[in-house]
């Protein structure tokens, strides 16, 4: 099935709180050929194939989404580069950015994959992609995502570097694993010409681990990191939910995502859908909507435009992340590996 028959017109996602929603990150998978301590336990249990929404369904759902105001659209997973022939999606989306639709698409990976995709990536008219690394050292890479190869990461990197994609490094401070590692990285990808943006650890999914173990503030992080670098705030946003400061001594720039310390829901214009057609409305809320009934109940968008209507109605006005000795509960069920990031 392709494009609706005879589209109803479309009205922009505009929230009951004024926010206007432009950015859709889609989960194609919630398979990973990782397992990082922190998104997922060892033993997760994914998704039966069968349960996934198709690439033409997949399809109609972005379409329909752009239609209704998203300029911003990234695919992540689970990891988006281990769903079978994923290129052909992507060749799919990319006539959005061809004709106006998009103004970016690009997606969040582990990096492991880069070396076979990275130049069909480029030609589907990605520009810039953003890779997971919370280490430099082979062991600790390891202990982190319980087998990956840190070698093979890297060198995705440099494919992806080398074919012309702009890369970012997301790194989530982890207690005791690599919160002293921070400066090392910093300097590796500031050398390399990369922003490196660091992320607090959110309690989603019960991952097996007291999130109490792993959670930094990234606010001492960055007392830290300031009496070693000249740190400036700038006004620049990226779409997302980072703010970015400049390290002098680098000339690079520091993104830091802190749902924890600092919350940036006044100015969320993100939704997301799950590779089973789920919307999500908050990253940090139980809130859901099944968009796949509208979707496959009739080869017109209207039941889906529907739905989509009163979830963003209903977005919720922010997360309410918790950590400390009391709640060992994680404050949503879902693993981060379903909704991606
Ligand atoms: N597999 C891809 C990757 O790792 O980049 C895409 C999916 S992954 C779920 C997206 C991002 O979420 C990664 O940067 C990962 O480090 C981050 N992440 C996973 N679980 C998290 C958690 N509990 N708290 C904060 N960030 C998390
Ligand atoms: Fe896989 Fe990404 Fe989760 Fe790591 S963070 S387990 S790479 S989905």
């Amino acid at each position: 099935m392709g494009a609706a028959l005879n589209p109803p017109a479309a009205t922009p996602m505009i929230d009951r709180f004024g926010r206007s929603i432009s950015y859709l990150r889609l989960s194609i998978t919630d398979r990973c050929d990782l397992r990082c301590v922190y998104c997922m336990s060892e033993d997760m249990t994914f998704l039966p194939r069968a349960d996934l929404l198709t690439y033409e369904e997949l399809d109609r759902l972005c379409a329909a989404f752009i239609q209704k105001g998203v300029r911003k659209l990234r695919l992540t997973g689970g990891e988006p580069l281990v769903r079978r022939n994923v290129m052909s999606l992507l060749r799919l989306l990319s006539r959005h950015l061809h004709s106006g639709g998009l103004d970016e698409l690009t997606l969040t990976t582990n990096g492991l994959q880069l070396q076979r995709y990275a130049a069909e990536l480029r030609d589907c008219g990605i520009q810039r992609i953003n890779v997971s690394l919370d280490t430099l050292d082979p062991d600790k890479f390891r202990a982190v995502t319980r087998w990956g190869d840190l070698g093979r990461v890297l060198a995705g990197i440099t494919a992806a570097r080398d074919a012309g994609l702009a890369v970012k490094i997301n790194t989530v401070v982890l207690k005791d694993l690599n919160e002293d590692e921070i400066p090392r990285l910093l300097d590796w990808a500031h050398g390399h010409g990369m922003t490196l943006t660091l992320i607090e650890v959110m309690p989603m999914g019960d991952v097996g681990t007291g999130r109490i173990d792993q959670y930094v503030p990234l606010s001492l992080v960055r007392n830290r990191l300031a009496q070693r670098y000249t740190l400036s705030e700038l006004d620049e946003r990226s779409g997302g939910p980072a703010r970015y400061l400049r390290v002098q001594e680098t000339g690079g720039k520091l993104g830091l995502i802190t749902p924890m310390t600092h919350n940036f829901c006044e100015s969320c214009n993100r939704v997301r859908i799950t590779c089973t057609g789920t919307l999500h409305t908050c990253l940090g809320q139980d809130d859901a909507c099944d968009l796949r009934s509208p979707l496959r109940a009739s080869a017109d968008d209207r039941l889906l435009l529907e739905a989509i209507d009163r979830a963003i109605d209903a977005k919720p006005k922010g997360h309410d992340f918790i950590i400390d000795r009391r709640s060992d509960r994680p404050s949503v069920g879902r693993h981060m590996s379903v909704t991606g990031g």
